[in-house]
């Protein structure tokens, strides 16, 4: 029986290091709380700077034995895993409501999501292969072989608990890097319990180290200044991420960056009306708009603008909001009370500036951290909400008059994540993607995400490649080795 009692009570409360469960070395802990009740739903630890340091020891020492173990058994070990989360779905999408917000169908969609990670690179694990030539000359062979980057921080943000983990523990351990694990303070409890999966289905002590705590920057900086560690992989905001750029060249780290995001969502006069709406309904309402790739800006032809603008909100308003344990409920609240109030003041910034509220555009409880679905018009080019990350459920609408406008407006971001373009017409849609400056687009589809193809973006979005088989290159060094015949 899955209750929320019987998933915070099973769930591991304590720091994953070298195969072990273990307190803080300070004995300190950090309350997870429920946004949508603001209440504390258990205490996990609070790692010090010397926990990070046993768990990157426990990662280098592993690290030797963990790259010389055959990839068919290190892929067997995520299929292993792959097959018992699927099991678990149920407990872990109702964990990650819990800490996290989302509809629990929502959950359990990302359950599936973060799981296929898990089965994608356990096929990855055993195609990772090098090349043999003869050089021109012919004086000498040419061998390249490709080999694990060794010992890898990890550090996820709060908005996808478990698949922005799996997206990194899964080609690491394909690859036979070992890692240090760093989850978001708000949502340490998915991640903690993927770790207990990962011991359960035999991962070899040390290969992969879990820790929680509140000293990050402190802790993240001392493994970063350790010549042990060789990649930081790091999936969060901007400003974090060029921070840790910065901080990447002291040990010249290999960095894999998954930032920020401010999708264009452009809506073209040949396109499907009804389509579009549920792609929009997609792009902007999946995770409340707590998504690097939400649709932030929808840049609608002027000639479908108010059909667009009424059917989108009448879709919107028909949302239910409420604590996404509960059946019925489509959308669950913001993870903490900064985000709300970062989205209540974004919306203030394009009223005050002239745009009308269609639907929503204000809190919805006293408690808990909730906010109405909301669509604004006549937004206009200045506004906060065209230049931020709204990371809400708010759909700001502007209007163009021809293709090379859209293009310009589309591309007006420092960002440069993902996008979605809605036409029927395939030379536009090839001219169009073709010049955006987006390292995703989704053509009449509100979703980019697939554990099969390669994440990431450009600009202050980041750079490096998720999933696909892209995905385990960011794990492998190349070595080539000149052999005399
Ligand atoms: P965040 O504030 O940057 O935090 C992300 C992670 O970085 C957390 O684990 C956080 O730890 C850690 N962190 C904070 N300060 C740090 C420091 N000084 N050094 C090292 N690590 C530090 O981002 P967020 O609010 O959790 O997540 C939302 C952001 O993630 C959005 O910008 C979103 O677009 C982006 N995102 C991008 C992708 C993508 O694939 N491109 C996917 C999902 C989300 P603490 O929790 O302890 O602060």
């Amino acid at each position: 029986m899955v209750t929320e009692q019987t998933v915070l009570d099973r769930v591991p409360r304590g720091l994953f290091v070298a195969g072990t469960w273990r307190a803080s070395a300070s004995g300190a802990a950090i309350a997870v709380e429920d946004p949508s009740t603001t209440k504390t739903l258990v205490d996990v630890a609070d790692a010090t700077v010397d926990d990070g340091l046993a768990a990157l020891d426990a990662a280098a020492g592993a690290q030797t034995q963990w790259a010389a173990t055959p990839p068919r058994m290190r892929g067997e070990l995520l299929r292993a895993a792959y097959e018992l989360l699927i099991q678990r779905a149920e407990e872990f999408a109702l964990l990650m409501t819990l800490e996290m917000g989302k509809p629990l169908a929502q959950s359990r969609g990302e359950v599936a999501y973060g799981a296929e990670f898990l089965r994608w690179f356990s096929e990855e694990a055993v195609r990772i292969a090098g090349r043999w030539s003869t050089a021109p000359d012919g004086a000498t062979r040419l061998l390249t072989m490709k080999q694990p980057v060794g010992p890898t921080l990890m550090i996820t943000p709060w908005n996808f608990p478990l698949a922005m983990g799996t997206r990194k523990i899964g080609p690491a351990i394909a690859a036979g890097c070992t890692m240090v694990v760093k989850p978001a303070r708000q949502t340490p409890l998915t991640m903690l319990a993927l770790a207990g999966l990962l011991q359960e289905v035999g991962v070899p002590s040390g290969v992969l180290n879990v820790v929680t705590t509140t000293r990050t920057g402190e802790l993240v900086r001392a493994l970063m200044s350790d010549p042990r560690l060789r990649k930081v992989t790091f999936t969060g905001s901007t400003p974090i991420g060029q921070g840790l750029v910065r901080q990447s060249a002291d040990q010249m780290l290999r960095v894999s960056m998954e930032l920020g995001g401010n999708a264009p969502f452009l809506v073209f006069p040949d396109a499907d009306l009804d389509a579009a709406v549920d792609g929009a309904m997609l792009a902007k309402m999946r995770n409340m708009g707590e998504a690097c790739t939400a649709a932030n800006r929808f840049i609608v032809h002027e000639s479908l603008a108010d059909d667009f603008a009424s059917r989108f909100a009448a879709r919107m308003a028909s949302e239910v909001v409420g604590r996404g344990t509960e059946d019925g409920v489509t959308v669950g609240p913001l993870i903490d009370g900064q985000q709300l109030r970062k989205v209540s003041d974004l919306v203030h910034d394009a009223t005050s500036r002239g745009a009308t509220v269609v639907t929503g555009g204000s809190t919805t409880r006293d408690t808990g951290y909730f906010y109405e679905p909301t669509v604004l018009t006549g937004v206009p080019a200045d506004a906060d909400l065209f230049r931020e990350e709204i990371f809400g459920p708010v759909a700001p609408i502007t209007t163009f008059a021809d293709d090379e406008k859209a293009v310009e407006m589309a591309n007006d971001t420092m960002y440069g994540l993902a996008a979605y373009v809605y036409s029927a017409n395939v030379s536009r849609v090839i001219r169009v993607c073709e010049r955006l400056d987006f390292g995703m687009v989704g053509v009449n589809q509100g979703i980019v995400s697939n554990p099969a193809a390669p994440f990431g973006g450009v600009k202050h979005s980041g750079f490096g490649r998720e999933g696909g088989p892209e995905g385990i290159e960011e794990y492998l060094d190349v070595k080539y080795v000149g052999i005399a015949p």
